[in-house]
């Protein structure tokens, strides 16, 4: 557990509602409530002032104040992070919920500048609006913010064709640690003029300022999507799987999500008014979604890539989804697997990394080394093959006593974790290392990447106001 930050003077709080005014805080317990615990109830924490700025300017005065103050400061956009980083222990907390202007979509530039308390849900709304597609999806977009999406540098489920948040953003616009403006708002595909200090601040966690807006980077929406849920044997040929559907659509894959059976049982036991498409559940099943440029396109090249995976004995079964509200029933039944585990009583939750290539040994070595740690636990898998990142999660023996199984997650996940580094892969692939992970990575990553990044932290945040416990 994080130590908290020393208290704040009354004489700092009085200065800050005077900046902000009656509509940019709240000391109300109610309206602080939902703020200071995170989605999965893991970290709950206290605040003295919740700051609700209404502009970047607002944003600048809350943190010249903080900063003359020594006032350590949380951003805050969506509370949907996985790694506890936006649950203050103490510290001021900053929501970017009232920022929440599109300042611009300019479809020739193939960009939108939005304010970062946008959600995501709506950022693709607004490209949509535009006939433009911007790709970032996750489970939680409807509430995860543009800055938080940002912040986390986050991932989610079409990364295999466009990338992750970083490869989103064209422009940024933040309040750095001393209440400056940095105003990088720029629309420019190339600008090599030095060190790129808007990729400083993707995957900063709330460390280095408080992103405010965002130019993002828009796409051609695809004329046409096509959507299959497939059974295979075994982890290793959803990758075979995978470099044959890239092969075969010219790149057209736009997910592709590995499940193991457990997960896909737990979602059906758990989750109200949801099938399984194939009877009985597969080992592994594999959702994928083709898209292309051309009307009638992605079912053909769908059509054709099974036909070849079936010959080839690549996959056993395979459900093709015949209409929009299908598509939304087959990912719905891979979005809800983080929800499915939560009835099972908690469990060691791994967002792991890996190459691709050596996703299925990995996944029967850490396997093996979890049943010699903990004979019984039960393993469910899911993730991103394309990415090779697995949400790698262990969950206690039907009937197990839970409280007994939670107190062995560290040394569990270290299990698991020491396994990633033998792979030369990552403990955390797209949620961040926020409280969770902050004192376990170092293990991992080598001297010379730890003290750069804080020396880095040191240059741009002296006092080290920006999220204190995060980082290094
Ligand atoms: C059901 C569910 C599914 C998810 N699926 C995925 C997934 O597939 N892929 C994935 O990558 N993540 C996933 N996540 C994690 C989460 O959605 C992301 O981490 C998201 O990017 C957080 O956005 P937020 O606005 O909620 O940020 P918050 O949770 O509020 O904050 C997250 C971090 O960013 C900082 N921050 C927030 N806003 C700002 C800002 N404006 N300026 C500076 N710092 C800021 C905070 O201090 C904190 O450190 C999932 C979460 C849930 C609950």
């Amino acid at each position: 557990m994080t130590a908290p930050s020393p208290a704040v003077l009354p004489i700092v709080l009085d200065e800050l509602k005077a900046a902000l005014g009656p509509a940019g805080w709240s000391q109300d317990p109610f309206t602080l409530a939902p703020h200071l615990t995170e989605w999965r109830g893991r970290w709950t924490g206290e605040t003295p002032i919740l700051l609700t700025p209404g502009s970047t300017e607002e944003v600048a005065k809350a943190v010249s104040i903080c900063a003359a103050n020594g006032v350590a400061i949380i951003p805050q956009g969506g509370n949907t992070g996985l790694v506890g980083g936006q649950i203050p222990y103490g510290e001021v907390l900053l929501s970017t919920r009232r920022l929440r202007a599109v300042r611009d979509v300019t479809p020739l530039d193939d960009a939108m500048t939005l304010e970062a308390g946008i959600t995501l849900l709506e950022a693709q709304q607004h490209a949509a609006a535009a006939d433009r597609f911007f790709p970032l999806s996750l489970a939680a977009e409807g509430t995860a913010t543009i800055g938080g999406v940002i912040s986390t540098n986050a991932g989610g489920t079409q990364v295999l064709r466009y990338g992750m948040m970083r490869d989103q953003v064209l422009g940024i616009e933040a309040v750095m640690p001393n209440g400056e403006i940095f105003n990088g708002l720029k629309r420019l595909r190339k600008d090599n003029t030095g060190y790129d200090l808007k990729q400083l601040l993707i995957g900063a966690e709330g460390t280095l300022g408080v992103v405010t807006a965002a130019t993002l980077k828009l796409y051609p929406v695809m004329r046409s999507r096509a959507v299959a849920m497939v059974a295979l044997e075994t982890a290793a040929a959803s990758v075979e799987l995978l470099a044959r559907a890239r092969a075969e659509t010219g790149g057209g894959v736009e997910a592709f999500e590995l499940m193991k059976r457990l997960g896909a049982e737990l979602v059906i036991k758990n989750i109200p008014d949801t099938r399984w498409p194939l009877d009985p559940i597969p080992e592994w099943s594999v959702l994928i979604e083709i898209a292309s440029g051309t009307p009638g396109g992605a079912e053909a090249q769908l059509d054709a890539l099974l036909e070849v995976a079936f010959e080839e004995g690549l996959i056993t079964d395979a459900a093709i989804a015949q209409n929009d509200s299908q598509r939304a029933a087959f990912w719905r039944l891979r979005e809800e697997h983080s929800a499915a585990l939560k009835p099972e009583g908690g469990g060691w939750k791994h967002d792991v990394s890996v190459p691709i290539s050596r996703i299925a040994d990995y996944i029967d070595e850490a396997t093996a080394a979890v049943e010699r740690f903990h004979p019984g636990a039960r393993v469910s898998v899911f993730g991103h093959v394309g990415d090779g990142n697995l949400h790698y999660d262990i969950l206690p023996a039907v009937g197990e006593d839970i409280p007994a199984f939670i107190a062995r997650w560290k040394e569990g996940s270290q299990v698991v974790h020491d396994v990633v580094a033998r792979y030369d892969g990552s403990i955390s692939a797209e949620h961040g290392l926020g409280r969770l992970k902050t004192d376990e990575v170092r293990k991992y990553k080598s001297p010379l990447e730890v003290e750069t990044m804080a020396a880095i932290r040191r240059a741009i945040d002296p006092k080290r106001i920006m999220n204190p416990a995060v980082l290094f």
